[in-house]
């Protein structure tokens, strides 16, 4: 009998990481790193897992949203959903009401995220394959079906993207094995949040160092002087050749065009959206001195042109410009490439409508020659976005030798297969047959951290704060 979408269970969980600093930056002081949650169940023993990230407060509306977007699969065949994603997905997003609370942005598209992601997990988990390898197993032909154009064939046609699909088909089966055994290339966020003193970044970024990485990332736009003095201070670690670990190789095309240091390092700054298109130029440029790589969100993210501006001034600088963890839909995405606005494309996981708009946008970056180097930092993020690099490496761009995914340490603990670096600095392909899109979230973790009536937040509303680990 055929296998129908039968009922779901959405859920609200926090993590109270404000406590620790950890997240911080320019705009956002106090995030709570949180997700609103969704499991499709069957009529078989098959269930998916999707969510979408959130930052605390809130996370009920995302919530709600999701409860309205899910009715629309509930009752349907799944192989059904699953013999043509796109068409799924345009029906995912095609409620004449819903839409007009979006359309294609906002509450209604992080929510109709969630239920994306996890009808591609229900999807992996029922071919007993993890994500990334269900859709590196795509014909072009099922790859093109299984992606969002409508509104993006003036730069991309479905045809056009089926030609470049079969030009990666020759190698795809090489590039995987490589992968599998060097790791896909990773750079640290979390030595560098906005609310951490100077004792503490030197020290994370010591530990960084010695984990393998060679890209780091700091946060900026709060407070000019201690901006100068923290770049500083990572330079001076980064760039000397004793911190070096012993044997490390950096292979001069992965850090090329990326104004790195003396010892192959990377510095990449990152001002979530603080300043007008001016002060950012501004900013930036009396930064230079410290050789950042790019300023990511320099300014209002809608503000394509403003992007544009920034990018083509501070070029001369060797500074470049990355976006992308709040550009919500691949039309903004389209817009950014055609305006020439950005060095470096940041999809997330989350803000896109689920990985079927994303592999749209991943061929929009690969046809402009522009790197996808995604939004990772937050609870869930590297688990998805790990996928979602293997696609492009191994069926769109065909290169991972100047991308580097963002990796941030904290909460993967939550998560039933969590990501894994090697010593390298390098993620580790996930390779369990039935982790899916690899959200699924422990149980344990809902009972603790569930929001409002996990153990933890009932402990808060009683006065008395538990004791957490994050
Ligand atoms: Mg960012």
């Amino acid at each position: 009998m055929a296998v129908t979408i039968t009922g779901f269970e959405v859920k609200d969980i926090r993590f109270p990481t404000s406590l620790t600093g950890a997240g911080t930056d320019a705009m956002n002081v106090d995030c709570d790193y949180s997700a609103a949650y969704v499991a499709l169940h069957t009529s078989s023993s098959l269930s998916g897992y999707g969510m979408t990230f959130t930052i605390g407060r809130g996370t009920e509306v995302v919530c709600q949203a999701i409860e309205l977007v899910v009715q629309r699969v509930l009752g349907k065949e799944v192989e059904e959903l699953f013999a043509d994603m796109g068409k799924t997905w345009t029906m995912l997003i095609g409620d004449s009401q819903l839409r007009w609370i979006g359309p294609e942005k906002g509450v209604i598209h992080i929510a109709t995220a969630a239920v994306d992601n996890a009808l591609w997990d229900m999807y992996a988990r029922s071919r007993h394959k993890p994500l990334w390898k269900l859709v590196a197993d795509f014909t072009p032909e099922e790859f093109v079906r299984s992606t969002a154009f409508r509104y993006i064939t003036d730069v991309l046609t479905p045809e056009e993207a089926l030609q470049m699909l079969k030009s990666k088909e020759a190698g795809k089966k090489d590039r995987e094995k490589l992968v599998r055994d060097i790791g896909y290339p990773a750079y640290i966020t979390s030595a560098g949040w906005l609310m951490y003193d100077d004792e503490q970044v030197a020290r994370l970024t010591k530990e960084a160092i010695g984990r393998g990485f060679n890209h780091f990332k700091m946060k900026v736009g709060a407070d000019f002087s201690n901006d100068l003095r923290r770049a500083k201070l990572i330079r001076s670690i980064i760039d000397d050749p004793a911190n070096l670990a012993p044997g490390k190789q950096i292979d001069p095309a992965s850090i090329a065009g990326k104004n790195a240091g003396p010892t192959g390092s990377v510095l990449m700054m990152d001002a979530n959206q603080v300043w007008d298109v001016q002060e950012a130029i501004d900013y930036v440029t009396k930064l230079a001195e410290t050789k950042p790589w790019f300023i990511e969100e320099p300014t209002a993210p809608d503000d394509i042109l403003g992007h544009a501006a920034i990018r083509r001034t501070l070029k001369p600088l060797g500074i470049g410009v990355a976006t992308g963890e709040h550009a919500h839909n691949r039309m903004v995405f389209k817009q950014l490439l055609q305006a020439e606005a950005i060095d470096v494309c940041q999809i997330d996981s989350c803000r896109l409508a689920g990985v079927t708009e994303i592999l749209g946008v991943l061929l929009m970056a690969a046809k402009f020659g522009i790197i996808v180097c995604p939004h990772a930092g937050g609870v869930g993020l590297c688990e998805h976005a790990l996928h979602l690099s293997l696609i492009d490496y191994l069926c769109v761009s065909g290169t991972m030798e100047r991308n580097v995914l963002e990796y941030a340490d904290h909460l993967h603990q939550h998560f039933i297969n969590p990501v894994t670096l090697n010593s390298n600095g390098r993620y580790n392909v996930p390779n369990d047959p039935e982790a899916g899109y690899s959200t699924h979230m422990k149980d344990a973790s809902f009972e603790e951290f569930g929001f409002p009536n996990g153990a933890y937040w009932r402990s808060v509303a009683e006065g008395n704060p538990k004791e957490v680990e994050l």
